[in-house]
C-alpha cells in the first residue's frame, strides 16, 4: 500500500520513508521545491518508482494537498516548522495548524485512506514543574497556551513552538470530532520527545543539521561549543526526555499497522537525559570515536545529580504499538559512527 509523507526531506520523515520502503510500502513524499527532493531520489534510488516525490509549495494554502492525497492508503503528516528562532509567531503557529487541518481536509472524502498519523510532539504534553511529575497521554500542555496568550510575541521561541504543536494537535482532534461521521479513516497521533539519531536526510556539515541532531552535535561532539554553553546543559533546563529517530520511524509504521492505534495519542519516549549523560556515554565508547574535534568532558558523572522534573510515561506505546526502544549507548554509538563516516 502507499503512504503519503509530508515534509519528506526532514530529519524524521526521511527515516519514516526508509522504514516504510524497507517494509514493502510505496511512498509519496511531499517537499516544498523540486530541489529538496533530489537527495531523497538519490538516496532511495534502489527503490525505483516505489518512491514518488511531489511538490506542495505552500502547505498553508487551501487545498494544498488535494492532488497529493489521491490514491494513497494512509498519510503521515510530519511537515511543521521546528527552529529555535522565529521572527513572528505566525511563522510557526500558522503552518503548524493550517498544514495539519489542510491535509485532513484534503483527505476528508478519500475512499482509499484508512489511517492518518500525525507527528505531534511531547511538547503538547510536558509542562514546567517545580516538583517531579509523571505525565501520560491524558495530559495536555496548557501552560504554553496560557503563556502565549499572556505574552504574545514576547513569549519565548520555545513557548511559540510548543503552542504551535499543541494548537495543531488540538485542531486535529477537533476536526475528527466534527467530521467523524463523514470520513472513512481515523487518526493516530504520535508525541515523540526530543529526537536524536544518525541522519540520512540532506546535510553537508554539522551546521546544516536540523534542530535536534544539531544540538546533539554541538553539546556532545564539539568541545568548544559544548563549553561555550557552559552550565546551561547542567542546569534545570538541560534535563529532558529523548528518543532515537529510528524508533520514531518504527512508531509511524506501527501506528499505521495497528488497528487499536486509531483515535489514540502515543508518547514516544526512550527516557530522561541531560547532556552530561550523553557526554559520558560518548567518552566511554570503545573504540573511542575519531572525530576532527576533541570530545567535551563536561563534569563527568554530574548527570545523575541533576533533578529531573518530568517523565513522560511510554507504557502505552509499548503495550499497544509493541514499540521497542534503543538505549542511550546504542544511539550514541550509531551517531558517532555516522559522524566518522562523514569525516566530521
Ligand atoms: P526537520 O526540520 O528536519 O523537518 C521539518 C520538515 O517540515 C521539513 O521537511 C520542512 O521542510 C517541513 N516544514 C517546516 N516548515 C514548513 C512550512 N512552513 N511549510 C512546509 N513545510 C515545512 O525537523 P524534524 O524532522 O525534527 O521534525 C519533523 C516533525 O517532527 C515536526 O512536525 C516536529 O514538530 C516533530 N517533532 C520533532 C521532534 C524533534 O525532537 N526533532 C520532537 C517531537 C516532534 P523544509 O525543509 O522545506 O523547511
Amino acid at each position: 500500500s502507499k503512504v503519503l509523507v509530508s515534509g519528506a526531506n526532514g530529519f524524521i520523515a526521511t527515516w519514516v520513508i526508509r522504514n516504510l520502503l524497507e517494509h514493502g510500502y510505496s511512498v509519496r513524499g511531499t517537499v516544498r521545491s523540486s530541489r529538496k527532493g533530489e537527495h531523497l531520489k538519490k538516496y532511495f534510488a534502489r527503490y525505483g518508482d516505489k518512491l514518488e516525490i511531489v511538490i506542495v509549495e505552500d502547505i498553508t494554502k487551501e487545498g494544498a494537498f488535494d492532488e497529493a492525497v489521491k490514491g494513497v492508503d494512509a498519510i503521515a503528516h510530519t511537515a511543521s516548522p521546528l527552529s529555535d528562532r522565529y521572527n513572528h509567531s505566525d511563522d510557526v503557529i500558522g503552518p503548524a495548524i493550517r498544514g495539519t487541518i489542510g491535509i485532513l481536509q484534503s483527505a476528508k472524502f478519500s475512499e482509499s485512506i484508512k489511517r492518518v498519523v500525525f507527528t505531534s510532539s511531547g511538547a503538547t504534553i510536558v509542562r514546567d514543574s517545580d516538583t517531579p511529575v509523571v505525565l501520560t497521554e491524558e495530559d495536555w500542555n496548557v501552560q504554553c497556551l496560557d503563556e502565549f496568550e499572556k505574552l504574545g510575541e514576547g513569549a519565548s521561541d520555545r513557548t511559540k513552538y510548543r503552542a504551535s504543536k499543541t494548537l495543531a494537535e488540538q485542531a486535529a482532534w477537533k476536526f475528527m470530532q466534527a467530521h467523524k461521521h463523514e470520513i472513512g479513516w481515523d487518526l493516530s497521533v504520535l508525541n515523540p520527545t526530543v529526537v536524536f539519531g544518525p541522519v540520512i536526510h540532506e546535510v553537508t556539515d554539522p551546521s546544516s543539521l536540523s534542530l535536534t541532531p544539531g544540538r546533539f552535535y554541538n553539546y556532545v561532539a564539539d568541545r568548544e561549543k559544548s563549553e561555550e554553553a557552559g552550565n546551561e546543559f547542567l542546569g534545570r533546563t538541560g534535563s529532558s526526555e529523548w528518543v532515537d529517530v529510528r524508533d520514531v520511524a518504527d512508531a509511524h509504521r506501527l501506528s499505521l499497522e495497528t488497528e487499536e492505534a486509531g483515535n489514540g495519542r502515543f508518547i514516544i519516549n526512550a527516557g530522561s537525559f541531560n547532556w552530561q549523560d550523553f557526554i559520558d556515554v560518548a567518552n566511554s565508547l570503545d573504540p573511542p570515536p575519531k572525530l576532527s574535534k576533541p570530545l567535551p568532558k563536561g563534569n563527568p558523572g554530574a548527570g545523575s545529580r541533576i533533578a529531573h522534573l518530568f517523565t513522560l510515561d511510554n507504557a502505552k506505546s509499548k503495550r499497544v504499538l509493541g514499540l521497542k526502544y534503543r538505549s542511550m549507548e546504542e544511539t550514541t554509538r550509531d551517531i558517532f559512527t555516522d559522524y566518522e563516516a562523514r569525516g566530521w
